[in-house]
């Protein structure tokens, strides 16, 4: 398999260099990522590609539903090195419909250490059962929750010390909350976009907006202030 997967790379390659020889120093020389994006494990996409930046100029953090977890050391270690080595200035957290994480969170069902990583989303949809059990459709449900859950993740990010002390000392760093679809290839713009402990008061307070923002309104995302 591996020696599959070595001669793919070395076609890809040639490919690349036959096309523009000149790529790879490019791209070597573009290493300054001004946006640290936090992803799901399960979206196959390259965040770059979606967004329209060269490869090196977004640092991807990805885990099982994209969580912004204060007790990861990993995630940690990523916001911090993105924060205060890197200097980014945009932090995307992006979910996804259709999140295997989120419907595994959702079912109840026993899924063995998985259920510990996403309790943070069971209590989620605990705290919003009376919204989410109204929602009769359970991809539609699974799709609510998946929203709700970035918001809550753009928020627990706004009350992360680092992010704090950033803003404190006059870091420029921005917030974004966006959710992929893949049935039309679109992020939409949940709405949810901090870049000040002022601006970030209200979230961080719990006062998130009551009601889903549902993927017929939501808007197609700009991320603004992007370098
Ligand atoms: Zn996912």
């Amino acid at each position: 398999m591996i020696g599959a997967f070595l001669a793919a790379n070395r076609r890809w390659v040639a490919e690349k260099f036959r096309r523009d020889p000149g790529e790879f120093r490019r791209l070597d020389a573009c290493q300054s990522p001004r946006v640290f994006w936090i992803g799901c494990s399960d979206i196959s996409l390259p965040a770059t590609e979606m967004i329209g930046l060269a490869p090196g100029q977004v640092f991807v953090h990805a885990n099982l539903a994209n969580m912004a977890a204060a007790q990861d050391a990993n995630f940690l270690s990523a916001l911090s090195f993105a924060i205060d080595v890197l200097g980014v200035s945009q932090v995307v957290v992006c979910g996804h419909y259709g999140c295997a994480g989120v419907r595994a969170a959702l079912s109840g069902e026993r899924q063995g250490m998985v259920d510990h990583w996403l309790q943070p989303l069971r209590e989620l949809g605990w705290r919003h059962a009376g919204a989410l059990d109204a929602i009769l459709d359970l991809e539609t449900r699974a799709n609510d929750l998946s929203e709700r859950h970035v918001r809550r993740q753009v928020a627990s990010l706004a009350a992360n010390p680092l992010v704090q002390d950033a803003w404190s000392r006059g870091q420029p760093l921005a917030i974004h909350g966006l959710i992929y679809s893949a049935h039309d290839g679109l992020l939409r713009d949940l709405e949810t976009s901090v870049d000040s402990g002022k601006a970030a008061f209200p979230l961080v307070h719990g006062m998130l907006p009551k009601g889903r923002v549902s993927a017929r309104r939501a808007r197609p995302a700009t991320i603004r202030g992007r370098k």
